[in-house]
Formats: structure tokens, C-alpha cells, sequence
């Protein structure tokens, strides 16, 4: 893409974006209409596959982190969700400026996020480059405790100090308590355990993105019926206290009978991807960063 096409791209989303926000009734019932006609279409990019360390490990010497395979280099976990022209990012990882950069993206129409470890927000000021871009403060959506978290280490993010927009991230905390929409797209939280840490996954449609989790309780099973496509955490073989081994995570999905399953946040002592890969059932693939699948 030449220059002067980028630019008249991201002019051309900018004009959708502001349309949007004039148009809310339109959209609402539009999105009406597409639930009853059950249409809807998702775009799924993986922005990063790894774990909170990113593959290869800063100084590590293993075969993994060594490996020549494109497919074994993953930055941290984070996807984004393109639904009817609206973009949902879920998470600002600490490689965000750099995912956004491969995906091209002009504008975002609200962050999701599933918890408040490092590896999941430590790029929300990246977000700044889009107030500057779209000319609004960004929507960002977290449960109580990932937003007061967020408000503590970030509370400039959500000051209302500055008359422009760029100096700081301008965001938004929408509480995530049930269900909610964005744009008219309905948005089912998923409520899971971290190990301890109780945190959220999202359900659109029939997809879901479970990062991060180690157990799912049956209530949070039952929301997950019927699914088309599923993401979830599978750390490495062994097991760990916080995030599913890949043994919990084949098990999980075993449960919950999604068409397909992608396994992602993964640790460098999964091994490598051409290995693990062709270990596992044909309904069960290894994400890679950058990987876009279609969503029915
Ligand atoms: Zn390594
Ligand atoms: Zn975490
Ligand atoms: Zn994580």
C-alpha cells in the first residue's frame, strides 16, 4: 500500500468511525436484525501466541527459542476481533505497538480486557496513537477488580486533564458485570479461574477467547455450548497452578465440543510448534502470531 492510499484508508475508516457514533439507532437495529438472521461474521487475527515471557526468552539457550521456525516466535497474548467494521481488541500487550504495526490498524472501537497482569495491559499507552487517530476517547471494558486495577496503575489514562488528544491515553472503564454491547454487538463475559484469580473470557457469537485460565466452572461451561471456534491457554506439558497444561486444555475442550479448537499462551517449554503439532487432534491447532481465521 502506497502512502497516499494508506492515507486515504484511514481516512475512509475514520469516516466510518464518526458515522457510527451518529448512527447508534441504525446500528442497534441492524444488529437486531442480524441476530435474528443469525449472520453474524468474525474476523480473528492473532496479534501474539506467548506467554508472559514472549518467544524466544530474553538469554534463554533451548531448542525452542533457537528454532529457525517462524511459527515458534510469539509475542504476547492478544487477538483482535473484527466483527460487522467494528475492531474489538482484546488486551494492550507490552508488544502492542509492535502487533498493531503487522496488522495495519487504523482505528479501535473498544479494548477488552481479560485481567490486569503485565503481560495482558502493560501496552495500554499505545492506545494514545488512536485518540490521536480517531479524534475520541477509546471505550476499554474490564471487570471491577481488573478496573480498579487498571485506575490505579494507569489513572492517568482515564484523567480527563488534557484539552487534545495524544499526550496520554484518553480511555474510558466500562464495568463488566453480565452481558454488554459494543456497537450493538452482544458480548458475553466468561467468567473463569486463573488459579486463584477469578478474571473473564469473551464470548461473540460462536467464538470464544479464554486466555489465562486454569479451571472453567460449570456455570461458565454452560455459556459455552455450541461454539464454532474456541481459544484457550495451554502454558506447556507439565502442569502449572495458574494456566491449563496442554493435557487440561485437550480436556477442556473435550467438554465443551467446540467445532475447532486454537490453543495459545504458550510457553517456550511447550516445545516446538512442528512437534506439538502434529501430536494433537485434527479439531485442535497450535495458533501462530499472525494467524486470521473466519468465524461463521
Ligand atoms: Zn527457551
Ligand atoms: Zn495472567
Ligand atoms: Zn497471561
Amino acid at each position: 500500500m502506497t502512502g497516499g492510499e494508506r492515507m486515504e484508508w484511514c481516512a475512509a475508516i475514520l469516516w466510518k468511525v464518526t458515522n457510527r457514533r451518529m448512527s447508534r439507532t441504525d446500528r442497534l437495529a441492524s444488529s437486531l436484525i442480524r441476530t435474528r438472521k443469525h449472520t453474524l461474521l468474525i474476523t480473528l487475527t492473532f496479534l501474539g501466541t506467548g506467554t508472559s515471557t514472549g518467544i524466544p526468552v530474553i538469554g534463554c539457550d533451548c531448542d525452542v527459542c533457537h528454532s529457525p521456525d517462524p511459527r515458534d516466535n510469539r509475542l504476547r497474548a492478544s487477538v483482535l476481533v473484527q466483527v460487522d467494521g467494528s475492531n474489538l481488541l482484546f488486551d494492550t500487550s507490552p508488544d502492542m505497538r509492535e502487533q498493531m504495526l503487522r496488522v495495519d490498524l487504523c482505528s479501535i472501537d473498544a479494548v477488552l480486557y481479560t485481567h490486569a497482569h503485565a503481560d495482558h495491559t502493560a501496552g495500554i499507552d499505545e492506545l494514545r496513537r488512536y485518540n490521536i487517530m480517531q479524534e475520541m476517547r477509546i471505550p476499554v471494558w474490564a471487570t471491577i477488580a481488573t478496573g480498579e486495577d487498571l485506575a490505579t496503575r494507569f489513572g492517568y489514562a482515564f484523567a480527563k486533564a488534557f484539552p487534545f488528544f495524544g499526550g496520554k491515553p484518553d480511555l474510558d472503564l466500562n464495568i463488566v458485570s453480565g452481558p454488554f454491547q459494543v456497537n450493538g454487538i452482544d458480548i458475553m463475559p466468561i467468567p473463569i479461574q486463573h488459579g486463584t484469580l477469578p478474571i473473564v473470557g469473551y464470548r461473540i457469537g460462536r467464538f470464544a477467547y479464554l486466555t489465562d485460565a486454569k479451571s472453567i466452572p460449570a456455570s461458565s461451561l454452560e455459556m459455552l455450548r455450541g461454539l464454532d471456534t474456541l481459544v484457550i491457554t495451554a502454558l506447556r506439558k507439565s502442569e502449572h497452578p495458574a494456566h491449563m497444561s496442554l493435557g487440561e486444555a485437550l480436556a477442556a475442550i473435550e467438554v465443551i465440543q467446540p467445532r475447532r479448537a486454537f490453543l495459545s499462551h504458550l510457553g517456550h517449554e511447550m516445545g516446538r510448534h512442528a512437534t506439538v503439532a502434529s501430536e494433537l487432534p485434527a479439531h485442535v491447532r497450535i495458533a501462530t502470531d499472525r494467524l486470521v481465521v473466519e468465524i461463521p
